[in-house]
């Protein structure tokens, strides 16, 4: 007998739908893109239970007639594509024509539509792959598509969608991505009834920018234009030296797409080489914009890769019209090395915590972390014998000579203080004198909602202002105000974790971060030591807060086995 059998339809079917639809973001990015490609001025989304109950999208664009509002459901059922030529010339976000046909597949749909042509509109009702209902219905010209239990007939795909907060910002940032790339479009977004992203059309996308990142972000950016042959780059990028902690801002579009591409992302990072501060990344929202042949977007069936004919070329482009575009900023000045100063006095019998307090902003002691405290009593610390590269501490003792990451070890001895402060309820907080206000991006909303407990038992306590803004009336007693704002959006942006501890962890493990010394920074001899004490003071000192290493040992052994001599 044969071992090979075809599939019944309906399981062929939900096989192919997984394949565009992953998760509640990706019927968001569909049903966004169908409504931009209908010519809409106006996007509304209303999300419920993070997506996965309900995904709803309503435009104002052309609308479609009786006879396409069902074709449409069918596979392979586009309005954008007609030849094979015209593979080689997509104008449009899509073009398979399987978008909705996946959906309907593993998920209640309805859909009302109308294009206003003196016909009444149209309602269908599709339910797992079976067409339940056509009729007529009133409705203005546009389209609302409202997706329903997404998964409903696939439990084991339905287990594997994240916490309504996960799914909710995994759509907030592709909404985010694409209300970037199209500034005169009006974008709503709800989510039950809170809204998360509310951005009327603007002019372009500086303005665009601000709505959703705020002022500061786009003081942190500057213009980027070029043009070669029929090639153009737009778009904002960083102004050095001031960057950003992480990769998490930087966006490609390629011909209106948010694309997701290494040639592109390799390009950014070799323009900004040696612009940045030390750990800093480009912040960066760049459009490519290239002749429809030379770029192939049918890749993958979420349509978020490309690939370029010649990508060689376009990592010139994109290298030179930042270089062209950033020239005359300021240049970072390289970080001369400091070789290691020569041994001192030694920790001696005056106690480390003689230092002077770290101060986290210029003139500004962190009174959580008082080393005026009492001295831990492990008298077997290192002797620090200097600074190797601003970065590391080398200490000497018994056992080996050490060469200490700076910031690792203060992360570390900050997050333990932190966390010892937490559990005995004793997190000092300086009450803001004016309220301190930050617009949070949409992403950051909904992280928000999930990690405010976190956030408010690590000292912040946070008011709502209305839109997407909150003011901060207190903040944990280790920053002055402004480094306070950051922390608490970096705590944002770095929040993730499913379950409360977790985040718990996380919001501490940022605020250790963000106020620990830096690589890069020159420290007076007490500053090492009160921080070579502090380390060899804990249990736990192998690695900081994020998993990384904190230090080497290179044994004695093998000092003296290296030099061939007799162990002294
Ligand atoms: P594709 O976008 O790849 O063509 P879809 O399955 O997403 O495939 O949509 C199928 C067709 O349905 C589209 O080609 C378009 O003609 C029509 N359509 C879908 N959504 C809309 C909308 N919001 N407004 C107007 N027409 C739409
Ligand atoms: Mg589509």
């Amino acid at each position: 007998m044969s071992a090979i059998r075809r599939l019944p339809p309906e399981l062929a079917r939900k096989i192919a739908a997984g394949e565009v639809i992953e998760r509640p973001a990706s019927v968001v990015k569909e049903l966004v893109e169908n409504a931009l490609d209908a010519g809409a001025g106006e996007i509304r989304v209303e999300l419920l239970d993070g997506g996965k109950a309900l995904v709803l999208v309503q435009d104002d664009g052309r609308g479609m007639d009786r006879e396409d509002a069902t074709l449409a459901f069918e596979r392979h059922a586009t309005s954008k594509l007609a030849r094979e030529e015209d593979l080689d010339r997509i104008a449009t976000l899509g073009f398979r024509g399987e978008a909705l046909a996946s959906i309907a597949a593993v998920a209640r749909v309805a859909l009302r539509t109308s294009d206003a042509g003196g016909r009444p509109g149209t309602a269908v009702e599709v339910e797992a792959g079976e067409l339940k209902a056509v009729a007529d219905a009133a409705f203005p010209r546009g389209t609302r598509v409202e997706v329903r239990d997404l998964f409903f007939n696939l439990p084991a795909r339905r287990k594997f969608l994240r916490s309504a907060a996960s799914e909710l910002t995994a759509a907030a940032k592709l909404l985010t991505l694409v209300a970037l790339g199209h500034p005169a479009v009006r974008f709503h977004v709800v989510h039950g009834t809170r809204v998360i992203l509310s951005a009327p059309a603007v002019a372009g996308l500086r303005e665009r920018v601000f709505q959703i990142f705020g002022k500061d972000a786009l003081d942190r950016l500057c213009d980027v234009a070029c043009a070669e042959g029929g090639y153009r780059l737009g778009g904002l990028a960083s102004k050095p030296p001031t960057g950003r902690p992480d990769r998490t801002r930087q966006h490609f579009f390629v011909n209106g797409r948010p694309v997701q591409d290494r040639t592109l992302q390799a390009a950014l990072q070799q323009a900004y080489r040696g612009l940045l501060e030390r750990d800093a990344r480009p912040e960066a929202f760049l459009f490519l914009t290239v002749p429809y042949e030379d770029v192939d977007v049918n890749v993958h069936p979420a349509k978020s890769e490309v690939r370029f004919r010649d990508s060689q070329r376009v990592f010139g482009l994109v290298v030179r019209g930042l270089e062209s575009s950033l020239r005359g900023g300021p240049r970072v000045k390289e970080i001369a090395p400091v070789s290691a100063a020569a041994p001192g006095p030694g920790r001696g019998t005056g106690p480390a915590t003689a230092a002077p307090g770290f101060r986290v902003e210029e003139g500004r002691p962190a009174p959580l972390f008082d080393p005026a405290g009492p001295a831990p009593a492990f008298p077997a610390a290192p002797r620090v014998l200097g600074q190797y590269l601003s970065a590391y501490i080398v200490a000497a003792g018994d056992e080996g000579v050490y060469v200490i990451d700076q910031h690792n070890a203060h992360e570390r001895i900050l997050f333990d203080r932190f966390a010892e402060a937490r559990t005995r309820d004793r997190i000092p907080r300086t009450a803001a004198l004016l309220p301190l206000l930050a617009d949070l991006t949409p992403a950051q909303v909904v992280r928000l909602e999930t990690g405010r407990a976190a956030l408010e038992e690590a000292g912040f306590r946070i008011e709502e202002m209305g839109g997407r803004t909150v003011a901060l009336k207190e903040y944990p007693d280790l920053f002055g105000p402004e480094a306070a704002r950051e922390a608490f959006l970096a705590a944002l942006d770095d929040m993730g974790g499913e379950d409360k501890g977790e985040r718990r962890d996380r919001v501490l493990a940022t605020l250790a971060c963000k106020s620990a010394v830096k690589a890069g920074e020159p420290l007076p001899r007490e500053k090492m030591e009160f921080l070579v004490t502090e380390l060899f003071g804990l249990e736990d000192r192998a690695l900081c807060p994020h998993g990384r290493p904190i230090m080497i040992l290179m044994e004695r052994g093998q000092v003296e086995k290296g030099l061939k001599r007799q162990p002294v």
